[in-house]
């Protein structure tokens, strides 16, 4: 049986000020539900928009965002498995664009980060492998 939201609970859910059942509640429909998460999309936008009175706060403190350090561990699979349902949940079905754009940023970076670490290693190995021979001369 799906579970009815409503806006007012949507709101107090972004506002951070459901306990945690209600919490898990909203998730789960949000998760069934194309037309509850095109919804709360709408909401987040008059938010952003400033529509609300709570508006700038929420957009000053990001209260359902993830800090980039997390959104790091995230991409390192790192995190524990409720930290990391959160990620996705807040990624893929909330849809955050602040949290999408940092995580593309931290992705580049690891990615750079990654291809020097080859490299160096390749030189390494060359190098290692080029002093093996020496010796067997
Ligand atoms: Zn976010």
């Amino acid at each position: 049986m799906p579970t009815t939201v409503t806006r007012e609970q949507l709101s107090s859910y972004l506002d951070d000020a459901l306990d945690e059942p209600e919490i898990a509640q909203v998730e789960q429909a949000l998760r069934q539900s194309e037309p509850l998460r095109r919804q709360l999309r709408q909401l987040l936008q008059e938010r952003d928009r400033g529509e609300h009175s709570v508006g700038a706060i929420w957009r000053r403190q990001r209260l359902t965002c993830i800090s980039r350090e997390q959104l790091g561990s995230y991409l390192l699979g790192v995190l524990e498995s409720d930290a990391k349902h959160y990620v996705d949940f807040h990624l893929k079905t909330i849809g955050c664009a602040f949290c999408a754009a940092n995580l593309a940023d931290l992705k580049t970076q690891q990615q750079e980060a990654a291809q020097q670490t080859q490299k160096r290693r390749r030189r390494y190995f060359e190098s290692s492998a080029g002093l093996l021979r020496d010796r067997r001369k």
